[in-house]
């Protein structure tokens, strides 16, 4: 069985043409580019697909979301990340979420994702109170049956929350930390268990699923389970995926809780390699940029969610310039809200240029799109599969129609695809060498169903959901307190735009 792309413009991301546009054909055989160049032999019996006014490019790579969000798209405004989780990840109160609820609410990123061009995501999925392997196949089987290519966690904590959260003690009333204290959390063992349970049940799965570890942040999990998990990433050759200095409050903990910077601490515990994918790395000093470098590892840049949640933005060119592999992500699904990343490509092309007048620093159309491609295969340690149209690789590409008013009139390619195209261009999205999107819809799934039993569900969830947040409520103060006095800490960081991003009209604070 295979497909022949014939005769159209060309965007490989990779190879010899690299993100230079040419005209040529491309053969697709099984799951696999069999061939691409100008002027290919049609072998017979192939499918042809007309490629005149058409581009072809590797689907886009989500490097960073979090699934378990979506059931809070369009929930929330004008939060910072510490108080915005009170409610999308409650410390209290939370009961199990059902597996069709997860299997639904996958399907709806799965969903809006393939359609919006995104082939390849990186989902780390957290579950209150904490995931079972029945909860993460449901995920699995959303994304299996929708045809995307996905890595899934895994996601964990295994301290106190408070302990993770710096002046929590000073803060937070004692009868709510002794109801934080009463919460378990998992042991180590517990953790790999899982991880080894989940491994043998998803790694692989149809060629297109693979697990990762993930402990959430260095804040939040011991070293006993941090070292442990990343012993399995190495033998299993998957991502050790993780969070680290998203917003000021994180900054600020690295030195009020282990006396040096988070990246440091997690340099000294052998955490730091070509297999490390750190979320957001916003809050970083140049010490930081240069061990991040020389370990090789990858960053991903969630340019929304980081400018939702007040977070900062990140330095991209300087991580970039030490050797840092800087992927893109959506994030969250109510920190986006969406995980479109047509829109994360254009956030990223725009909001560098507004860090520094010096434009010769500025964060490229090709180089938004090798990190939402190459670079993103690379954070997902798929490198040599997907991320570009190349001969051997997985045939996961976009076919986009040139004729629409995004591409009318047309000039570069690539800064159309960053600041002019939103998806909504795309005809056909293929995976794995299957096309899974066509003319605006999927082809394996029922996606007006799908949506329509989700919908019904919702008031049952948000019912539940709104007394969670009542719960959680208590917490606020406490946190706007950690946050305001955070913000008053000069770190010697800066990390927000403008000359004011310190808490204003306040004295200069200290630990
Ligand atoms: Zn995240």
């Amino acid at each position: 069985m295979s497909t022949f792309i014939r005769g159209a413009t060309v965007l490989a991301m990779g190879g010899a043409s690299g993100s230079t546009p040419f005209t040529g054909d491309l053969l697709v055989e099984g799951d696999r580019i069999a061939a691409i160049g100008p002027n290919l032999p049609v072998p017979d019996g192939a499918t042809i697909i007309e490629g005149a006014g058409k581009l072809v490019m590797p689907g886009l790579i989500n490097a960073h979301l979090h699934s378990g969000e979506a059931l809070f798209k369009g929930r929330y405004d004008n939060l910072p990340l510490e108080l915005w989780m009170l409610y999308s990840y409650p410390i209290l109160g939370a009961k199990a979420l059902a597996e069709r609820m997860i299997y639904l609410r996958s399907m709806v990123v799965a969903i809006e994702s393939l359609k919006t061009g995104v082939t390849c995501l990186t989902d780390d999925i957290f579950e209150a109170p904490r995931q079972s392997l029945a909860q993460l196949g449901a995920a699995v089987q959303a994304y299996d049956d929708a045809g995307i290519r996905a890595t899934v966690s895994g996601h964990v904590m295994d301290k106190d929350f408070l302990d993770s959260i710096p002046f929590s003690r000073e803060h937070v009333p004692a009868d709510l930390q002794a109801e934080v204290a009463k919460l378990g959390v998992p042991t180590t063992a517990e953790y790999i268990d899982f991880a080894k349970e989940a491994y043998a049940a998803f790694h692989g799965r149809s060629g297109r699923i693979r697990f990762m570890v993930a402990p959430s942040a260095p804040q939040r999990c011991t070293p006993e389970l941090m070292q442990a998990a990343n012993e399995l990433a190495l033998e299993w050759k998957v991502p050790f995926h993780t969070h680290i200095v998203e917003t000021k409050v994180q900054g600020v903990t690295g030195p009020a809780i282990y006396g040096k910077t988070l990246m440091r601490y997690m340099d000294d515990l052998g955490l730091m390699h070509s297999g490390t994918t750190i979320a957001h790395s916003i809050w970083v000093t140049s010490d930081d940029i240069a061990l991040m470098g020389e370990a090789g590892v990858s960053i991903v840049h969630n340019t929304i969610s980081n400018q939702k949640l007040g977070a900062g933005v990140a330095p991209v060119r300087q991580l970039l310039d030490a050797g840092v592999n800087v992927a893109l992500g959506s994030d969250g699904i109510c920190s986006n809200d969406t995980p479109r990343m047509f829109d994360v490509m254009h956030a990223c092309g725009l909001i560098h240029k507004v860090t520094t007048p010096d434009y010769k620093q500025w964060v490229s159309a090709a180089e938004v799109l090798h990190a939402c491609t190459l670079a993103g295969a690379k954070s997902a340690l798929i490198g040599h599969e997907a991320g570009s149209l190349e001969a051997g690789k997985k045939a996961d590409l976009l076919i986009i129609n040139l004729n629409t008013v995004s591409f009318t009139p047309r000039n570069d390619i690539l800064n159309h695809l960053v600041y002019c195209e939103n998806g909504s261009s795309i005809e056909k999205v293929m995976v794995n060498g299957e096309i899974v999107v066509e003319n605006g819809k999927l082809t394996k799934i029922d996606e007006e169903a799908l949506l329509a039993e989700l919908q019904a569900a919702m008031p049952g969830f948000n019912e539940y959901h709104s007394g969670v947040e009542r719960t959680n409520k208590a917490f606020e103060p406490s946190f706007d307190a950690i946050h305001r006095r955070c913000n008053q800490i000069d770190i010697g960081v800066h990390r927000l735009i403008g000359n004011s991003d310190m808490w204003p009209s306040t004295p200069s604070g200290n630990f």
